[in-house]
């Protein structure tokens, strides 16, 4: 068994989920917290709490700050999308050559941002469904079981540590298309939780709003078709519709983010969307109108903008 060690940076929801499962595991795990505080802070709780199906199971995981000089080889990014290149340029002189990143973010823009900082190591993206919160400062819940695809952009072989995943319960799978699940998934999304925060409502709630969730659909096949994605358009429309019914009495990710005060990943969400049409000539009236209308509504709310 290969006994390289995960370096986790970002103990929030993910970045616990993972760190915890893996270190159950008997894996070797090391989390890489922001600073001092951070790492006192988690020294007085003792470890990183799982909460699992009323379970809760607390593991004394190694932590240290990016200051630390460890050599990294393996590094699950796990911070949200707008501090990943921040948090990486912190700790890239610690990468060892051949290094391995896996970026978990959500969204686009983040992973070639992160990518262009540090061109000597691998960059895996990662698309995840599953869902997981804090429900106090490092102790997560893990609240919706869901999948993991992990797949680089230059048609690499898959890594021999997906046992690794496999051995601590970790959904996965190395696709060869992981840029279209990255973009179908940002498809999904911009067709949904930007009106559930606009119309302030569960995602069941769309169905009164079809007219204009089929209207950003009609253009997101178009912006998708355009920027050289076309996989991800086919049959957008019936997923966009299977996916409101099917978490129906949901609130959406952006939603919950809005309604407790947190900054959004706009940016890299609908964002993103509208600067690649923009980028391609690609007319997309409809998502540039929601986007300004997102950020007049977060910013009214004192949020970033972006
Ligand atoms: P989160 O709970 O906010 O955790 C982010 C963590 O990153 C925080 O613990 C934060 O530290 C840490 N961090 C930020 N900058 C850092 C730095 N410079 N150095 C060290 N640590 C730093 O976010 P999340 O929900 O896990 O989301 C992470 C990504 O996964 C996002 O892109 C999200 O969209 C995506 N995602 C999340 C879920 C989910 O269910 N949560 C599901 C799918 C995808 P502090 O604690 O010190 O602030």
């Amino acid at each position: 068994m290969n006994t390289t060690l995960w370096h986790i940076l970002g103990a929030g929801s993910l970045g616990s989920l993972w760190a915890t499962r893996l270190a159950r595991a008997g894996l070797p795990v090391r989390l890489i917290l922001r600073d001092a505080t951070r790492l006192g802070a988690y020294a007085s709780k003792g470890g990183l709490t799982l909460n699992e199906q009323g379970q809760h199971l607390t593991l004394d995981i190694p932590a240290q700050t990016v200051d630390d000089d460890e050599p990294i080889q393996r590094l699950l990014v796990a911070c949200k999308a707008y501090d990943a290149e921040r948090a990486v340029k912190s700790i890239a002189p610690r990468l060892k050559a051949g290094a391995e990143l896996l970026l978990l973010q959500n969204g686009l823009g983040s992973q070639d941002a992160v990518a262009g900082l540090v061109p000597h190591v691998r960059c895996i993206f990662v698309s995840s469904t599953e869902g997981a919160f804090r429900d106090a400062d490092f102790s997560v819940v893990f609240a919706g079981k869901g999948f993991n695809w992990l797949g680089d952009t230059q048609s690499g072989a898959a890594p021999d540590w997906l046992d690794e995943l496999s051995l601590a319960g970790i959904p996965h799978q190395w696709s060869s298309d992981i840029l279209d699940r990255l973009w179908r998934k940002l498809a999904l999304n911009c067709a949904i939780n930007p009106l559930t925060v606009l119309h302030e409502c569960r995602n069941g709630d769309l169905l009164q709003h079809r007219e204009e969730v089929d209207a950003l659909c009609d253009e997101l096949v178009q912006v998708l078709k355009t920027c050289g994605q076309p996989e991800a358009a086919i049959g957008l429309h019936a997923e966009v519709n299977r996916v409101i019914q099917a978490t129906a009495a949901n609130y959406s990710s952006m939603y919950q983010d809005v309604a407790q005060g947190r900054r959004t990943e706009i940016s890299y969400l609908l964002g993103h969307v509208c600067n690649v049409a923009r980028q391609h000539g690609c007319h997309a009236p409809g998502l540039n109108r929601i986007r300004e209308q997102l950020i007049d509504h977060v910013r009214a709310r004192g949020l970033p903008g972006d």
